[in-house]
C-alpha cells in the first residue's frame, strides 16, 4: 500500500512510540471506523473516464482523490454479478468462495439453482403488500468462505456490518456470511426485504423507511437528467437500433406510475417494478443506507464497522440501453450524486479520516451489438434455434456411438449437461461422453470457439489456453456444468435488444478498482489487479492479518 507522505510526520511518531506501525518501513495511519464498500453492477472503467469532467459528487471523489486500479479486470471466466460480488467480498477466486455463477447448477438434482436461493428460509415482510413471512428466500448458503464482516469480527466483535442492495445476490455475496443485515430491494413486494437467515422479522428503522418509499417514486417520472451539454462525453444519439424498452418507451421521460388514494396490490408492485428499472434503485439504496449509518450508529465508535452497497441501477438500465446510452450516462451522474450525499454525511459524522471506501464493479459489458455492427466488428444476436441444431447435432453424434442409450444432453448456464443417473447406469466413460458431445456440439455451432470438458476443468495438468485457466478458477465440482462453452467474442445470446456480459473476454472482466480516504494516495495504477485484491488491501490498511490462503494481495 502507498501511503500519503504528508502524513510522514505523524506516522513516525506512531513508530517511534513503538505502536501504530506493521513492519518496519511502513508508514501507520489512524484506523477509520467505518469501511465503505461499493459495488456498481456493470460500471466499466470509460464510464468514468468519459464523464470525468462532469462527476463532482462521489464518483468524482475517486476519480479525482481516489488510488485507481485501471487495469483492474476478473481472473476467472464467468463475468457474473453472482461471482463478481463474491469475489470483491471474500479475495478469493469463485473456486475457492464456491459462487461459481448466478445460475448454479445443482448436479444432484440435475437443477440450474440461483446462487443465493435457499428453501430453508422464509422472505421477511417488507410491509405493505407482504405483511407475513413467505417460504423460500435467500441467504449465503453457497458461500463457502468468510467474507470482510467476519474478518472484522474477528478483530473487533462489536463490529456491526449491514449490506444493502438493489438485488438479494449483490447484498448477500458483497458482504459475506455475517452482516447483520443484508437487505434487497423486492420488486414483487415492494420495499426492502431480507430473509430468516438474518432474522426474524425486519428491524424497525427498515420498516419505517419501507412505509415511505411509494410516497417518494408515485408520479416520480425518470427524466434526463442533462439536456444537450455533454459534448465528448462519449454518450451515443437516443433512440439507438438494439435499445430495450425501459418503462414504457426508448425515450424520456419514463413516465412513472401515480398512486391512486386507496392503491391496491398490483399498483405498488407496478410502482415498485418501475423503482426496479430506473436509477430510483440507486437512489433508495443511499436512503435506506443513511436510515442504517443512523439507526445502526456505523462508525460511531472503535470497533471497526462495515457498510456494504450495491448499486444496481447501472446494470439493469445497461442491460436494456446499453453503456453508451443517453440512460446509463444519466444514471452515473445520478449515482454521482447519490454518492456525494452519503460521503458528505461521512464526514459531517465521522470527520473526513473517520471512514474509508472501495469502489470497484462486478464485471463488465458489451457494446449493443447493432452499435458495434456499425464499427464493422463481427457481432450478431444468437437465436435459440441455433444452439437447438447444435444440441440436435450432438445428440445425434452420441445416438450413433452409444447405440440404444440416452444420455439427456441439453443446454443448461454457458455448457451443456448430460443427465448423470442415466449416464452412470449406462456403465460407460463419461469423460469419453463429454468429449464426444463436445466435439459434435463444435462442428455444428459456428458461434462456439471452444468448449472444455468437465474432466479437463478438473484435471491439474496444464491448461490449453489462458481461457481454461479462467475457466478452472470458477470451477466448482458439485456445480459445474458437463461442458463449459467458450463463445465466439461478440456474440449475444438469447436476447433480441440490449446486450449482455458473462464472457471471459476482456470487454466483460474490465472493471473498476479504486479506493478512497486516509491512507490512499490519489493515481492511478496501470499494473494488474484483480477483484480478489480488494479485501486485503482493505485489511492491510486497518492493520488486520489477511488470510495466508486468499487468492488476492494487498495493492500498492
Ligand atoms: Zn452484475
Amino acid at each position: 500500500m502507498t501511503f500519503a507522505p504528508c502524513l510522514l510526520a505523524a506516522a513516525l511518531a506512531a513508530c517511534s512510540s513503538g505502536s501504530g506501525s506493521r513492519e518496519p518501513g511502513r508508514l501507520a495511519e489512524p484506523t477509520p471506523r467505518l469501511v465503505v464498500v461499493l459495488c456498481v453492477d456493470q460500471l466499466i472503467p470509460e464510464q468514468l473516464e468519459r464523464l470525468a469532467p462532469w462527476l463532482d459528487g462521489g464518483l468524482g471523489r475517486f476519480v479525482n482523490q481516489g488510488r485507481s486500479f485501471r487495469a483492474a479486470a476478473l481472473d476467472y471466466s464467468r463475468s457474473e454479478t453472482g461471482p463478481g460480488h463474491a469475489t470483491l467480498g471474500s479475495g478469493l477466486l469463485p473456486r475457492h468462495h464456491g459462487i461459481s455463477a448466478n445460475g448454479m447448477l445443482d448436479r444432484e438434482a440435475g437443477e440450474l439453482v440461483e446462487c443465493t436461493t435457499d428453501p430453508t428460509v422464509l422472505t421477511l415482510a417488507p410491509g405493505g403488500v407482504l405483511t407475513e413471512p413467505v417460504a423460500g428466500g435467500s441467504s449465503a448458503c453457497n458461500l463457502l468462505r468468510e467474507g470482510l464482516a467476519e474478518h472484522l469480527r474477528a478483530r473487533w466483535p462489536a463490529s456491526r456490518a449491514v449490506s444493502i442492495a438493489g438485488k438479494p445476490r449483490a447484498a448477500i455475496l458483497l458482504a459475506g456470511r455475517a452482516p447483520r443485515w443484508a437487505l434487497w430491494w423486492d420488486r414483487r413486494a415492494g420495499g426492502f426485504t431480507s430473509s430468516s437467515a438474518y432474522g426474524e422479522r425486519l428491524p424497525d428503522w427498515v420498516l419505517a423507511w419501507n412505509a415511505g418509499w411509494a410516497a417518494t417514486a408515485s408520479g416520480r417520472d425518470w427524466e434526463c437528467s442533462f439536456k444537450g451539454d455533454l459534448d465528448g462525453s462519449g454518450t451515443a444519439p437516443d433512440e439507438r437500433a438494439g435499445e430495450a424498452i425501459i418503462g414504457a418507451g426508448v425515450t424520456f421521460p419514463r413516465v412513472a406510475p401515480r398512486l391512486p388514494l386507496e392503491p391496491q396490490a398490483i399498483e405498488f408492485q407496478r410502482l415498485a417494478g418501475f423503482v426496479s428499472a430506473t436509477p430510483l434503485l440507486d437512489r433508495f439504496v443511499i436512503d435506506l443506507a443513511l436510515e442504517a449509518i443512523a439507526s445502526q450508529e456505523l462508525g460511531a465508535d472503535a470497533d471497526v464497522d462495515l457498510l456494504a452497497l450495491g448499486l444496481s441501477a447501472c446494470d439493469k438500465i445497461g442491460h436494456r440501453a446499453g453503456p453508451y446510452s443517453r440512460e446509463v450516462t444519466d444514471t452515473v451522474l445520478r449515482l454521482d450524486d447519490e454518492l456525494g450525499r452519503l460521503f458528505a454525511l461521512l464526514d459531517e459524522r465521522l470527520g473526513p479520516a473517520g471512514w474509508i471506501a472501495a469502489l470497484a464493479s462486478d464485471h463488465g459489458v458489451m457494446e449493443l451489438p447493432e452499435a458495434l455492427v456499425e464499427r464493422g466488428v463481427a457481432t450478431r444476436r444468437l437465436h435459440v434455434n441455433e444452439t437447438r441444431r447444435a444440441l440436435a447435432a450432438a445428440r445425434e453424434a452420441l445416438g450413433e456411438r452409444y447405440a440404444g442409450l440416452f444420455f439427456g444432453l441439453r443446454s443448461g448456464g454457458d455448457g451443456l449437461i448430460l443427465d448423470e443417473k442415466q449416464t452412470s447406469a449406462a456403465g460407460v466413460d463419461l469423460a469419453e461422453v463429454r468429449e464426444l458431445a463436445r466435439d459434435a456440439y463444435l462442428a455444428a455451432a459456428d458461434y462456439v470457439e471452444d468448449g472444455y470438458t468437465f474432466d479437463e476443468l478438473a484435471s491439474s495438468g496444464p491448461p490449453r489456453d489462458a481461457f481454461e485457466t479462467l475457466a478452472r478458477n470458477c470451477f466448482r465440482p458439485e456445480h459445474e456444468v458437463d461442458i463449459v462453452l467458450r463463445f465466439k467474442p461478440w456474440i449475444v445470446r438469447d436476447c433480441r435488444f440490449g446486450t449482455d456480459h458473462g464472457s471471459p473476454y476482456p470487454y466483460d472482466r474490465r472493471i473498476v478498482l479504486s479506493f478512497l480516504g486516509p491512507g490512499f494516495v490519489a493515481g492511478t495504477s496501470w499494473e494488474r489487479a484483480s477483484p480478489t485484491d480488494l479485501v486485503p488491501t482493505l485489511l492491510e490498511r486497518l492493520g488486520l492479518p489477511a488470510p495466508a490462503d486468499l487468492d488476492g494481495s494487498a495493492l500498492d
